[in-house]
């Protein structure tokens, strides 16, 4: 369903849709890995891809195709294409542009397992990446290359919520003929449509807040026909394709995006407004407070501050693991995007396995905690900090 004249809102609950012969109300679940031809021409022309259709589950399901085309709509792009994580959508989209002496330019500021996989991965399969400042418009200029291929970035970055300048960094890739590659977990489709901006593709780890309760794993890539066809020749043959199940409890995840987005950026605002205000805390990051240095810029870009907010305390590791370990309502967990408020020390967890000095270069300090608030009432959250805040 492709239906310009709707709202937002109301394509996150109405677009995409494949029905069986039952018209059934709800999405169905397809658990099927085959599908069956009428006869040997037509099995014959939609191997060769002459004729639309379901032949097998690795290739696309109509319980998939639902979510990608709801997905798509809401981010504006032409298409999408669902992966079985959001790695596994980063890892696609690097493998189906990507060869040996290539260049990427990044972001030093992403989620850890992106950094290793770039400095990992795409490094041992002869592909160059220089990192570089999210913020710092002239450094990305000065690390393009004439093989430069692709630019990368999370805007608001993991986890210090720093914005890069969508459109510009759009307008540097494309006078270098190379793709802008945007990350959109942090923010989702409700709050920020990169491709509106000059993005090329878009990259989620669904995940987080498109399924907004934490249970299942699931990723996209959205742009394009052309790109998100050579992505899905890829992602068919490759295989990190997404289940339907997954799929289906997607698809109800997104039909509450918005109005989860809506109270959950309320009350991230509220609580980092209240942070800045306790003794012990040094510094407060979230792109909806006036003190954030490209508040400006996160303002023109995204509808709302988002749901994540990080502080970074005086006392350091002490006083960080003595908030996080008293906490009775928060959870203790490295997952973002959920209806449960949950804290991270990332020093420890979500960046661990990045090197010391990577982690200094990017800013995350041992005194650094992150949260991503949920739909709890404000006040318990504020009370259960108070517990270690002292
Ligand atoms: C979680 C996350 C990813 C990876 O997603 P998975 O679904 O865990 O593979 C990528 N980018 C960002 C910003 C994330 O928060």
């Amino acid at each position: 369903m492709s239906e310009p004249n709707l709202h937002p809102e109301t394509l996150a609950i109405r677009a995409g849709r494949e029905t069986s012969e039952f018209n059934e109300h709800s999405q169905a679940l397809f658990l099927s890995s085959s599908f069956t031809y009428d006869n040997a021409a037509d099995a014959a022309a939609m191997f060769l891809g002459e004729k639309e259709g379901y032949t097998y589950s690795r290739f696309s399901n109509p319980t998939v195709t639902a979510f990608q085309q709801r997905l798509a709509a809401l981010e504006g792009g032409e298409r999408a294409i669902a992966t079985a994580s959001g790695m596994a959508a980063i890892q696609g989209v690097m493998l189906t542009f990507l060869k040996a002496g290539d260049h990427i330019v990044s972001s030093q500021s992403l989620f850890g397992s992106t950094i290793n996989l770039f400095s990992g991965l795409l490094t041992r399969f002869g592909v160059e990446v220089s990192f570089v400042s999210a913020t710092d418009p002239e450094a990305w200029r000065a690390a393009i290359r004439p093989n430069t291929r692709l630019l990368f970035l999370e805007t608001p970055s993991n986890p210090l919520t720093e914005i890069s300048d969508i459109a510009a960094l759009a307008d540097l890739a494309h006078a270098h003929d190379a793709l802008l590659v945007v990350d959109n977990c942090f923010c989702s489709p409700a709050l920020q449509q990169p491709l509106r901006l000059g993005a090329d593709l878009v990259v989620h780890s669904a995940t987080k807040s498109l399924d907004g309760h934490g249970r299942v794993h699931g990723g996209a890539v959205v742009g394009n026909d052309a790109l998100i066809e050579q992505i899905y020749l890829h992602v068919r043959t490759a295989g990190p394709t997404l289940s339907p199940f997954n799929a289906w409890v997607l698809l109800s995840g997104l039909e509450t995006l918005f109005i989860r987005m809506e109270r959950q950026c309320a009350s991230a605002l509220a609580l980092a407004q209240w942070l800045e205000t306790q003794p012990g805390v040094k510094r407060v990051f979230y792109p909806g407070l006036a003190s954030h240095p490209q508040h400006a810029l996160a303002m023109r870009q995204q509808s709302a501050g988002g749901t994540v907010v990080s502080f970074e305390l005086e006392g350091g590791r002490d006083a960080a693991w003595r908030i996080y370990d008293a906490c009775q309502v928060l959870s203790r967990t490295a997952n973002l995007g959920d209806v449960k408020t949950t804290i991270t020390h990332p020093a420890s967890t979500t960046h661990a396995r990045v090197t010391p000095e990577a982690r200094a270069k990017a800013g995350i300090g041992e005194g650094l905690l992150r949260i991503s608030v949920g739909l709890e009432h404000i006040d318990d959250l504020k009370q259960d900090l108070l517990r270690g805040l002292c």
